[in-house]
């Protein structure tokens, strides 16, 4: 059996084939129907936020922000993080701006002063692996240079910072709910502010501009989330609890093991906030590893676990993109980031396989 990193998490299927039944029975299959809607009232309740607006997917998400900030010119983004992030900004033309992150792999905010200028009109967060930004400072630093913040909060559902849920920071919030995701809906995203007016412009863009049956009020898209859709995201938010209940057992298995290993250091989430445990991500020193971290993934792949090198080379180093300046701490990460199977699927036997393994190409 293979060992799978995003192995999508299951919902009880019964739950998911009443539900089925019951939108065909009704005959409304999309277009903020009753499962979005109670989709939209679950998350809000979860999270502790005024708006939730669920979306077909968090690029799309990210983009119906966008447009409803009004944003132009340059958005000032990490470049560590998955390609998503940038594309979703450079499709509808405004320009990312490369900035480096900081150990902790989020987004550097003494980094973003030197970045911001007359063109700047936004900075979106990325809470990469479900590890907060710095928050508070990132607010600071937007009302200070009056240009609007969001995040793309695809990893970090059901994560606090400062003792408040991701989903309460910034001007928006954008999760997604793709099937690799701790929470999927299939594919989906969902949309999160306390901004009356903001929520009520993206409700109205994901829906092509209407406000009411035959009223076009502004440009739109269609970024709808359709009932099923909705309704799987119901199904797997009922579970959870026990999802992370899972992952954080496997996580502290991976610590466990791996603790003692040389070169081999795993990324510990801060333990006083709530956290989802969704990846293990570790990074590998190859002086003191004595083996590089490419090295460690091939010997993973050849014996079935199939670990990932995400975001390699950075989005900043894809040959689309204007090569930026060198982001010395994003190209650090790139060359040393693994990420191991965990979820619900994934066993204490699985798991200690794959560190025997890890252990094994130590040695070699
Ligand atoms: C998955 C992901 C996205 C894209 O989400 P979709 O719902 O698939 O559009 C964006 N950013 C990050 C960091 C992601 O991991």
């Amino acid at each position: 059996m293979k060992l799978h990193v995003g192995l999508p998490n299951l919902p009880n299927n019964d739950v998911l084939y009443r539900a089925l039944d019951d939108i065909l029975a009704s005959h409304r299959l999309t277009n903020n129907g009753p499962y979005v809607r109670k989709l939209e009232a679950a998350i809000t309740e979860t999270l502790g936020v005024k708006h939730a607006v669920a979306v077909c997917n968090a690029t799309i998400g990210l983009q119906i922000v966008a447009k409803a900030l009004g944003l132009t010119g340059e958005v000032i983004m990490p470049a560590w993080t998955f390609v998503a992030t940038a594309h979703a900004m450079e499709w509808i033309g405004l320009k990312p701006i490369f900035c480096d992150v900081s150990a902790s792999h989020s987004i550097m905010p003494s980094r973003i002063e030197r970045l911001v200028n007359d063109n700047t009109s936004a900075i979106l967060g990325v809470h990469l692996w479900g590890n907060p930004c710095l928050c508070r400072t990132l607010e600071f630093i937007a009302r200070l240079h009056e240009v609007k913040l969001f995040f793309d909060a695809a990893h970090a559902f059901g994560c606090s910072y400062t003792g408040r849920r991701v989903g309460n920071f910034g001007d928006a919030e954008v999760f997604s709910l793709h099937a690799t995701k701790c929470i999927n809906s299939f594919e989906g995203g969902i949309i999160t502010t306390n901004d009356d007016e903001l929520a009520d412009a993206c409700r109205r863009m994901r829906n092509f501009g209407f406000v009411n049956f035959d009223d076009v009020q502004s440009f739109g898209t269609n970024g709808k989330m359709s009932e099923i859709h909705a309704a799987m995201g119901l199904a797997m938010l009922d579970q959870f609890s026990q999802v992370v209940d899972a992952n954080k057992a496997n996580f502290v298995l991976y610590v466990e093991y791996l603790e003692s290993l040389p070169g081999i250091y795993i990324l510990k989430p801060n333990a006083h906030e709530d956290h989802n445990y969704q990846y293990v991500v570790v990074e590998v020193d190859q002086a003191a590893a004595g083996v590089s971290r490419d090295a460690i993934l091939a010997y993973l792949h050849e014996n079935n676990v199939i670990a990932r090198r995400y975001f390699y080379p950075g989005i900043h180093r894809l040959p689309m993109y204007v090569p930026s300046r060198a982001l010395p701490m994003t190209e650090r990460l790139a060359e040393r980031v693994l990420v191991l199977p965990t979820g619900p699927s994934v066993s204490g036997n699985d798991i200690e396989r794959v560190c025997s393994l890890i252990k094994e190409a130590l040695c070699k």
